[in-house]
């Protein structure tokens, strides 16, 4: 059996072995076993399944909860040479038909289907006249009723245990949490299923977190070391997503906002060109998550605190699921604190839910003070212990110290309590330092014991020490009001003298700078660089003549192994990892002659294209373009024009006019009879107005227009 499936992994996916526990799970489903499977994202949970249904009988069906996931396998799968199908709202009756009638011909080997779907009776009854190889239900977590990704209709797939008995069922999530396993358990019926529990550890991502001093300019630096990797970027506030989105493309990094107050068509249209294109960076609140199946996600930026490890854990998650490496950032600050503790507080809910979200925010802010290993915490919160330090996030390579902090956190409590427990950092801090200002006049604080006791320490010291003495519960924030602080309980054996207290030292900022170029950026090394732009140019151009995402042609690990071992024969391509039987007949040759150095001129020319239509969709004006790509603007309109003529760019997209001038323009070039005029005919009229880059922009959109 194993055999027989390490053909297929082989033929048909073009990977050499099995991953961690793929090869257990694959025999256990394919001897007819119920499955499941907890494992990482990017652990490779897709083949448990698909391999699977190809060495069973019969139609294999899957279920999945989002059209783009479903959309993301099946376009994949297709590409191997796999019959696949999926049935979902999209599909015209018709379409639906012809589907029905392939999979009756037994032409079709793996259906996808959205839960709702496939508990219809008539689906049911449909698939019941069939031979079926097994069922997969992916995203298993979404039968959790206390997950944020609970979907009514999963509690309806327990059913197909009565139903279907003899067809092996295998259910997968990457959730972390025990309650969530125990509960896929009982609702998907699965209490014979085999456990196959892997690590959650992500040993590809690189984690740090900065405290937050000036936040824009930190994700700038941080940026600037991944120029044209793709991104996420999470922010709190549906306002805050809008402007940093506008503030990004203005810095040139090409950036799309999403959130739910979008419309749903410019939602979507904004994720599939996250998918499509690469080197995009979405900026986003927390309603960007599942069904991001993107691999080549290089980092997740967090510019506002998560509310419970649980969200952190599966937000940078989605950083790095090819195994490539990729790098958790966030910045964090005494705000966020004060923020998510009011907002808890405000909240609905009973007391006990309360305390639990309070238990789970108090486990992030540990997190983020954490003086070991980053990854070592963040595994011991999910019950994992990892016996070393990590080696791989910020505290292991830049070490943490730590300092005394004994006597000024007594002074800082003692300022908090002498002012009458009701004052922010602002003005804790002024007191401390003895600052003599009209603040501190009209309310008399220059008078108290405490006034100017902190000269030892500066500005940045005490609020960093503020912030970790509410991190750690020691003081409290005042929930109703405008984050005063008062005195938590726990700090009375601290103000007693009976403990000392050990706090971490912020790394200067240039310090954390100058170590936060990690990893991702040094995937492709310089004098690789040409030749991986060109196989990423080729392989773009492919995607967009099948209408997939370029990762669905190769992902990044497979053009980095070509790279890296340059074969030159069909032969040698062939034991490219990622490269199977179908994808080495269709593309081997293209991608051996980019590699044979074949057409670089022309490629470069493409290339740069490329990237200015990216740029240009990004919403960037040509000036910023100009910069970006350092050309002049009169090229990039030059350029412009042709992606406009070829059709790769739509004229909305290439230039911000307003509706009358551009109606004007267009009048102007449709005035006469026969062919369009050329731009020096009609310049004149339009001289001082527009540049003439504008004009031969919109006449190659009426010559498109005309030629189709
Ligand atoms: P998950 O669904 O668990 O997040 P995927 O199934 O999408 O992960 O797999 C993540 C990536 O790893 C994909 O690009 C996949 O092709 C690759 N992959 C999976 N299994 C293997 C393997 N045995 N060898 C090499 N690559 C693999
Ligand atoms: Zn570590």
């Amino acid at each position: 059996m194993l055999e027989h499936a390490q053909r297929i992994l082989k033929d048909v996916f073009g990977y050499d072995s099995f991953r961690g526990r793929q090869g257990a799970i694959i025999e256990r489903v394919a001897n007819g076993g119920d499955a499941l499977v907890l494992m990482p994202t990017g652990g490779g949970k897709s083949l448990c399944f698909q391999v699977p249904a190809l060495l069973r009988d019969g139609l294999a069906v899957v279920v999945s909860p989002l059209i783009a996931l479903m959309d993301d396998q099946v376009a994949t799968l297709d590409e191997l040479g796999v019959a696949v199908a999926a049935l979902n709202s999209t599909l015209s009756a018709d379409a639906q038909r012809e589907i029905a009638e392939r999979i009756k011909r037994g032409e079709i080997k793996m259906l996808y289907l959205a839960p709702e779907r496939l508990v219809q009776p008539r689906m049911l009854s449909f698939l019941q006249s069939l031979e079926i190889a097994l069922f997969a239900i992916d995203e298993a977590h979404c039968v959790s009723q206390w997950g944020h990704d609970f979907r009514p209709e999963y509690l309806q797939l327990g059913q197909l245990a009565e139903l279907f008995p003899n067809v092996p069922r295998i259910a997968l999530t990457a959730t972390a949490d025990m309650r969530t396993r125990e509960e896929i358990v009982q609702r998907l019926h699965l209490q014979n299923a085999e456990r196959f529990l892997s690590s959650f550890d992500r040993p590809n991502i690189f984690y740090r977190i900065v405290p937050k001093e000036q936040p824009r300019k930190q994700l700038l630096s941080f940026l600037g070391a991944r120029k044209g990797d793709a991104g996420i970027v999470y922010c709190l506030s549906r306002k805050k997503v809008e402007e940093v989105a506008a503030f990004l493309s203005e810095q040139g990094f090409p950036a799309l906002p999403y959130h739910a107050g979008l419309a749903n068509e410019l939602r979507a249209y904004h994720q599939k060109r996250f998918l499509n294109e690469e080197g995009l960076i979405m900026v986003a609140t927390i309603a960007f998550g599942m069904g991001i199946d993107k691999p080549n996600v290089r980092f997740v930026a967090h510019l506002d605190l998560p509310k419970s490890l649980e969200a952190y854990y599966q937000e940078t998650g989605r950083a790095g699921r090819d195994g490539l490496p990729a790098d958790a950032w966030m910045a964090y600050g005494l705000q966020d604190v004060i923020f998510l503790k009011q907002m808890l507080n405000n909240s609905e809910g009973d007391e006990r839910h309360k305390r639990v979200e309070q238990h789970k925010l108090d486990a992030m802010l540990a997190l983020c003070e954490e003086t070991r290993c980053r990854r070592q915490a963040l595994l011991a919160y999910f019950d994992e212990d990892m016996p070393q330090p990590c080696g791989h996030c910020d505290n292991c390579i830049d070490g943490v110290q730590t300092w005394d902090a004994t006597e000024p956190a007594r002074q800082a409590l003692s300022a908090i309590y002498r002012t009458g427990q009701r004052y922010g950092v602002g003005h804790l801090v002024d007191v401390l330092l003895g600052r003599d200002n009209d603040k501190i006049r009209a309310v008399g604080h220059q008078h108290l014991a405490v006034f100017g006791i902190g000269k030892a320490l500066n500005e940045g010291e005490w609020r960093s020490l503020f912030r970790q003495l509410v991190a750690r519960g020691l003081a409290d924030v005042d929930l109703e009001g405008f984050g005063g602080l008062r005195l938590a309980d726990s700090c009375r054996p601290l103000l007693k003298g009976e403990v000392s207290l050990q706090l971490r030292r912020d790394l200067k900022p240039q310090q954390s700078a100058k170590a936060s170029s990690s990893a991702a950026s040094q995937l492709v090394r310089g004098e690789e660089r040409s030749q991986w732009e060109a196989l990423r140019a080729l392989r773009r151009k492919l995607a967009e003549e099948h209408g997939v995402p370029p990762y669905v042609i190769f992902p990044d690990a497979t053009l980095l192994e070509m790279l890296r071992s340059k074969p030159s024969t069909l032969a040698e391509m062939a034991r490219v990892s990622g490269v199977g039987a179908r994808k080495l007949e269709r593309y081997g040759e293209v991608f051996l002659s980019v590699l044979g150095g074949a057409d670089e001129t022309p490629r470069a020319v493409l290339d740069l294209r490329h990237e200015l239509v990216s740029l240009a969709r990004a919403g960037m004006t040509p000036a910023q373009i100009a910069a970006q790509l350092k050309c002049s603007e009169k090229n990039v309109y030059g350029m412009l024009a042709e992606a406009i003529a070829q059709q790769q760019l739509s004229l909305e997209h290439a230039l911000d006019l307003p509706e009358t001038l551009l109606a004007e323009i267009q009048d102007a070039f449709l005035d006469g009879e026969g062919e369009l005029p050329a731009v020096a005919a009609i310049g004149e009229q339009f001289a001082g107005r527009v540049e003439l880059g504008v004009l031969h922009c919109v006449r190659a959109a009426l010559q498109a227009e005309f030629e189709t």
